[in-house]
């Protein structure tokens, strides 16, 4: 077997390896265009094995063992490509058999985007620097390493942050009309053993926009709880339909329109950090919850329930273990931001404030929402419900590296800045939750 014993810089010449865009993704195919064609080498390959070696000044040395023969490989990201150099004297081809070998071995293991991750300030080189925020983990394919979960999505190296189109979705319309008030405010169920409720239909895994269906219910003695649900839409039928007031009839004709409008559209305003469809539809959505809104806040019995299929409100009964009950406010949630230092990152969330309170623990997982211990609000505006949509999906916080920072403030912070506040905080605990793992490199 040959070795190479001590790590020198190699014989050969440096090899090139150019990838696809500017997300920096190489795959098998770019590879042996590359490669395995022009440099000729042979078709059948054999499985490198990568042994970590050092990472220092942006490159990575890795041993290199293929075929009972052993060199020392190393990777470097340079503006023009990935720079692979190899210890072998084989100086007859652009890329020997060994570097070909080897980035198969770590595409195969770490997937197209291994390389980003050595970039410059990339994960690489920031796991190094700042230990307790990432995992490296070693293989027979080299090393790999990833920030921790507890950091979840990290600027600039998180791609669902990277691809937002930001400007879309604070260009959306800002504007907080006040909800239509009824005057009628009689409540249901008084002097009968049935009442009518309403059920804020959530589509399984956001299929669709949530809406309201009318229903009836037997009532428990006391009247303040449904206790049994009859059919989904039972407050249309005999001998049900008597118990609805006028409002409730007039609400129950907005809850349609709403209802025909939100099944045909995405479960969600938001995806990939692209608004989805046109902003007049978004527009007529928000307009109906605001024709609703205060009318469902003076019913005395309101649930959350998950549906499946929309074919289940035609054939099925509600299921009282699946509905949650409750209480619709006509409280308008203002939106905010927070920054907070944390030693060698920051960390950026959402602030929702109710009546000057700060919220802890909402859900905005719901398309125009902020749910918060069973209340319900109505967002005031299309911009907030995009805007905290999106921190949605991004869990709720990005954590950006302070060797970020300034990318991070130009492209997020100053733009949401011109809509928001933001706050600022320091912690004096920056690894409160963060320690380090047993044989951690
Ligand atoms: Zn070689």
């Amino acid at each position: 077997m040959k070795t190479s014993t001590k790590i020198e810089e190699p014989t050969r010449q440096p090899s090139i390896i150019r990838f696809r865009d500017d997300q920096y993704l190489l795959t098998m195919e770019d590879l042996r265009e590359q490669t395995g064609h022009k440099a000729g080498l042979p078709l059948v390959w054999c499985p490198a094995i990568l042994q970590f070696i050092s990472y220092q000044d942006g490159k990575l040395r890795l041993r290199n063992t293929c075929k009972q023969e052993s060199y020392l490989l190393s990777l470097t990201m340079k503006p023009d490509g990935l720079q692979v150099t190899c210890d072998c004297s084989d100086n007859s081809k652009p890329v020997c058999y060994h570097i070909y070998g080897a980035l198969r071995t770590l595409i195969g293991t770490f997937g197209e985007s291994y390389f980003k991750k050595l970039l410059p300030e990339g994960a690489m080189e920031l796991a190094f620097k700042h230990r307790f925020c990432f995992d490296k983990r070693e293989s027979s394919a080299g090393l790999d390493v990833s920030v921790r979960e507890e950091l979840q999505a990290v600027f600039w190296l998180d791609n669902r942050i990277v691809v937002t189109d930001l400007s879309a979705m604070l260009n959306l319309p800002a504007e907080s009309s006040k909800p239509k008030i009824f005057t009628q405010s009689k409540k249901t169920g008084s002097g009968s053993e049935d009442g009518i409720c309403y059920l804020w239909i959530v589509p399984y895994r956001n299929r669709f926009q949530p809406f309201m269906v009318p229903c009836a219910g037997k009532l428990n003695k006391a009247q303040t709880e449904i206790k049994q649900f009859y059919g989904f839409l039972s407050a249309l039928q005999q001998p049900y339909d008597g118990l609805l007031t006028e409002a409730q009839q007039e609400l129950n004709k907005t809850c349609f329109a709403h209802w025909q409008l939100a099944e045909t559209l995405p479960g969600r305003l938001i995806k990939a950090g692209l608004v989805q469809c046109q902003t007049h539809t978004w527009i007529e959505v928000l307009n109906h919850w605001r024709d609703l809104i205060d009318q469902l806040s003076r019913q005395a019995f309101v649930y959350a329930y998950f549906l499946h299929r929309v074919d289940q409100l035609k054939k099925d009964k509600p299921h009282k273990q699946r509905a949650t009950r409750i209480i619709v406010s006509t409280d308008v949630p203002v939106v905010a931001f927070s920054l907070t230092d944390k030693g060698v990152y920051y960390q950026f969330r959402t602030e929702i404030w109710i009546n000057g309170e700060l919220m802890q623990e909402y859900e905005t997982d719901t398309s125009f929402f902020v749910s918060h211990k069973n209340t319900l609000y109505l967002l005031g505006s299309l911009r907030d419900a995009a805007i905290l949509q999106w921190m949605d999906q991004l869990d709720g916080v990005i954590t950006i590296f302070k060797e970020h920072f300034a990318a991070f403030e130009q492209t997020i912070l100053a733009p949401i800045r011109q809509h928001y506040p933001i706050t600022t905080y320091k912690t004096s605990k920056p690894h409160e939750t963060l320690y380090d793992l047993p044989g951690s490199i």
